[in-house]
């Protein structure tokens, strides 16, 4: 993955660049589905630093955060990222594409990259502060990329980067499990049935762990098909009295929140090094809720609270979140080429279909993933 100076701007020969605009699903202002606009007048992505590559995109999916975002969650962190100095007026984020996955291939790559080159077949999670995938090109550092596997179609691919990244950024960096340490450990995942669950209960069984999955009656038999070893419906009956007849976990993944937060870490071998890791955080609401400084402060005082709370019990409490790495994908890339890990793919909707693609993520009750092809 080393980047050296190549010393010159690369396109794909079969696809030269002729077009300063493209075809994309766009928004331009925050709302509920009525606010998307299919235009053929989009921005052309443009390479701004040497690190940089330009993306055809073949495929993208939705994911619960394009929902959110449509709706202007997290708009004042984003801000941030995108506009640090805050010189822009406000709204300059629009108009806005969504879509987090891409599968697609490199159309142009900057002047430093040198993992890449144009016609290359790849995958990506796009970081929220982005311009997404519901278009025709995007464009991406080129660390945020990786070759998608050989043995997928797009359409396949593009349905696991950013459930990839987020479960990996929660249970390897966060949670401290890998390939290695996975054997002797019992892991309970909370939500097992959609994006993230999904990709979470391969990439452990893959790597020799226990895995417990709660999921309504109905996904059981998906996620035992995925190597779940353990099945709690939570539908029924009270889902906490059912997990703490059980053994203690050394990890438990909370795709949840809510109530679970309450009990789920009662459920940990205490004293033994057990994390309770949630994705589901007051983080951006609280930057969207208070503004960016006073935000940060809520979050700080929230997790540093909840963390002494939980270490006085003799568990460790974190929040997992996204994280945009072409490395960990490139190591997905080859368990998935290994017939370690499957796409699981709900519904595919066409690119002319995307309100209704979203309006299928926003009712909720994912099993797997929602695709759009593109190309
Ligand atoms: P999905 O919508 O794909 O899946 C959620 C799943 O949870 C569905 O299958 C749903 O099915 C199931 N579910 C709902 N309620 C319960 C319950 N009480 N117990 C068990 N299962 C339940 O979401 P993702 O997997 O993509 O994401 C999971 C969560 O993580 C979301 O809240 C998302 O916003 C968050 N997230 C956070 C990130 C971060 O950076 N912090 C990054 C990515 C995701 P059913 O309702 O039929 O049971």
């Amino acid at each position: 993955r080393l980047n050296k100076h190549t010393g010159g701007v690369r396109s794909f020969s079969t696809c030269p660049r002729l077009q300063a605009v493209m075809q994309a699903w766009v928004i331009d202002h925050y709302g509920d589905n009525s606010v998307f606009r299919f235009t053929k007048n989009a921005a052309f992505p443009s390479i701004l630093y040497p690190n940089e590559v330009i993306v055809q995109v073949h495929a993208a999916a939705l994911n619960p955060l394009d929902v959110n975002m449509r709706g202007g969650y997290g708009a004042a962190t984003m801000a941030m990222k995108r506009d640090p100095l805050n010189i822009n007026k406000s709204g300059s984020e629009f108009p806005l594409i969504l879509g987090r996955d891409v599968s697609g291939v490199i159309m142009e790559c900057g002047l430093d990259v040198a993992y890449f080159k144009p016609g290359d077949q790849v995958w990506a999670a796009i970081p929220p502060w982005k311009q997404g995938s519901l278009s025709e090109f995007v464009v991406l550092s080129a660390n945020e990329v990786s070759h998608k596997p050989k043995s997928l179609s797009h359409t396949d691919a593009v349905s696991i980067p950013y459930v990839a990244a987020t479960a990996w950024s929660a249970l390897v960096n966060t949670a401290s499990l890998n390939k290695d340490n996975c054997s002797k450990k019992r892991i309970l995942i909370l939500g097992g049935s959609g994006g993230v669950g999904t990709f979470a209960i391969q990439l452990l069984k893959s790597w020799g762990g226990h895995v417990t999955v709660t999921c309504s009656q109905n996904a059981e038999g998906l996620v035992r098909s995925l190597g779940a070893d353990d099945v709690v419906d939570y539908s029924s009956g009270s889902v906490e009295r059912k997990l703490s007849a059980k053994d203690k976990f050394d990890v438990v993944l909370d795709n949840v929140g809510g109530e679970t937060e309450k009990w789920a870490s009662a459920l940990l071998r205490p004293w033994s090094g057990a994390k309770y890791v949630t994705l589901v955080t007051p983080f951006l609401r609280n930057t969207d809720r208070l503004g960016l400084a006073d935000g940060m402060m809520q979050n700080f005082v929230t997790i540093a609270t909840k963390a002494v709370k939980h270490l006085r019990t003799g568990v460790h409490y974190r929040w997992g979140f996204f994280s945009p790495s072409g490395s960990a994908l490139d190591d997905v890339s080859e368990m998935v080429d290994a017939g370690k890990i499957r796409p699981v793919v709900e519904k595919t909707f066409s690119f002319s279909q995307v309100p209704q693609a979203m309006e299928k993520v926003e009712q909720g009750h994912a099993r797997g993933k929602i695709v759009v092809t593109v190309v």
